[in-house]
């Protein structure tokens, strides 16, 4: 690489509006008000680092003092002498100002004397403020009162990472602009199109990796580009981008989390040895585990949230999902998810981060291997004969194989309005655990959906609720339950006794 090689977050970097990337509503609300002759006095940028903030901010100041029109322009021409002055941030009014290292009340005391004195070579004095949540409260007060009655010659523009540390009084005076991570695809299409002009070879899985790494901040996806032409000298495939970044691939991953949950702790083990000593950077492969399980609760057929297509696994390892899924139940996920979440904390702070994580692949294997509290409970209620434990019982759990259980369990939960829905209007006509086929004489559109979710929290698992168009002439329970009693025999003795009784309601 020659000395003179610039940057690409610095080559790159947007010098209008149109050309900045991934902010859309901001570009569009901020050329509106500019067309419109709407100048603030004050504006802040928040968002996460390297999403355009500063970038947003100078071509703001260009806009305003842009030579190319009577006025502020939309579109700053970025050759005048304003212009180029702006960009190359050697403007003499435009005052570009680190808060980090000027958090004195003296320095911004100084900085504001000048407010007043009309710009030299622009229409507008403006103060751009970056990281301006640094200031100290007493600079925070300056500023304050400057905004208060600003001179109309003079514009702040803020930015800053920690929107939650600007005190309100500052932020009610500001107009405000939200900078959004960059979504992945955007930043794809971005690095692609550099790769191009720089004659660059970006493999598309290699491309995905680095605008996920970047999570959302177009500079960090640059200065990973950065590295990895360098490291490659320009033909950036997946295998340099995966070894840059220290990480297994999903496919190792899938592989890992697929071993973990089969129970074979030795195998796990060897696997990790393998990842760790390939230059996996074990935090990197927790986050990759992290990523998996999500996808994996996604993609889990108890939530029929459908086979989540943003899912960024190839067809391949969809599939080994899937299968995977097809063994384990959403609760394990849910309780994998957990005990990774409390591990990533302990693997910062820990001295080995490699005793860290073995100990972690250890619980979580046990954590596969332990039946789910629903499946503890089931299996009591179905074993009768098994002794109680002796620590504090179990909350009791109803197994739920029949209509009647069913209507049981509703009424024993006080869920009245779904059970005398259910007893009086719906005729089962096919049910088994889990499933249930039946037809509704009623009108509540909502019944299948309440119920549905009460036989999820109940029994731990999803149902599948299906229901006949046309009725199959099956019994509500309301009407089996009349049935079974007039054919028991003393109620039918009793019955004979009186000619025209009916039974109106039964406690059984
Ligand atoms: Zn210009």
């Amino acid at each position: 690489m020659d000395s003179n090689y610039t940057v690409l977050a610095r080559k790159y970097r947007s010098q209008d509006f149109a050309s900045l990337i991934g902010q859309d509503v901001l570009v569009k609300t901020l050329t509106t008000a500019i067309n419109t002759g709407r100048i603030a006095h004050a504006y802040i940028f928040t968002g996460i680092r390297g999403t355009g903030k500063t970038s947003t901010a100078r071509i703001l100041a260009k806009a305003l003092n842009c030579l190319s029109s009577d006025g502020p322009t939309a579109t700053p021409c970025g050759v005048c002498e304003n212009c180029r002055a702006i960009a190359a941030g050697q403007h003499i009014d435009v005052m570009e100002i680190d808060a980090a290292s000027h958090t004195g009340v003296d320095n911004m005391r100084e900085i504001l004397d000048a407010v007043q004195y009309r710009p030299t070579n622009g229409r507008y004095k403006i103060y751009i403020i970056d990281e301006v949540h640094m200031l100290s409260i007493s600079a925070f007060n300056a500023l304050l009162k400057t905004l208060e009655e600003p001179p109309a010659h003079v514009v702040f523009i803020l930015a800053t990472t920690d929107i939650r540390k600007v005190p309100v009084t500052i932020l009610s005076r500001c107009q405000r602009f939200d900078l959004v991570r960059v979504p992945v695809e955007t930043l794809k299409k971005h690095f692609a199109n550099i790769a191009e002009n720089e004659k660059i070879e970006l493999s598309d899985a290699a491309n995905e990796l680095l605008a996920r790494a970047a999570d959302g901040s177009v500079r960090d996806g640059l200065s990973l580009l950065d590295q990895a032409i360098a490291q490659t000298g320009g033909h950036v495939d997946e295998t340099a981008v995966l070894n840059m970044l220290k990480r297994a691939d999903r496919g190792v991953v899938t592989g890992l989390m697929e071993t973990i949950l089969s129970g074979d702790t030795a195998a796990a083990l060897e696997r990790v040895d393998e990842i760790y000593n390939n230059g996996a950077d074990l935090s990197m492969l927790l986050t990759d585990m992290m990523e998996w399980t999500h996808w994996a609760t996604r993609m889990h057929p108890a939530l029929h949230a459908g086979d989540s297509t943003s899912a960024p696994y190839t067809a391949d390892q969809r599939t080994k999902i899937r299968n995977i899924n097809s063994q384990i139940t959403l609760n394990t996920l849910s309780r994998i998810w957990q005990v990774m979440v409390a591990s990533v904390a302990e693997m910062q702070a820990s001295s080995n981060q490699k005793q860290c994580f073995d100990m972690l692949i250890v619980r979580l294997m046990h954590i596969a291997e332990l039946p789910s509290v629903a499946e503890i409970i089931n299996k009591q209620t179905t074993t009768q004969t098994a002794p109680k434990p002796s620590v504090a019982p179990a909350p009791k759990k109803t197994e739920i194989t029949s209509a009647t259980d069913l209507a049981a369990a509703l009424q024993s939960d006080k869920e009245i309005l779904l059970y005398s829905y259910y007893t009086t209007n719906i005729e089962v006509s096919e049910f088994t655990p889990g499933k249930i086929v039946y037809f509704d004489r009623g009108d509540d559109t909502e019944f299948e959906k309440k119920l549905s979710i009460w036989l999820r929290n109940k029994t731990g698992s999803a149902w599948t609720l299906d229901r006949n168009i046309k009725s199959e002439h099956a019994q509500t329970v309301t009407e089996q339950k009349r049935q079974e009693i007039a054919s028991d025999p003393m109620v039918a003795d009793a019955m004979s006794l009186f000619e025209d009784a009916e039974i109106v309601s039964s406690t059984k």
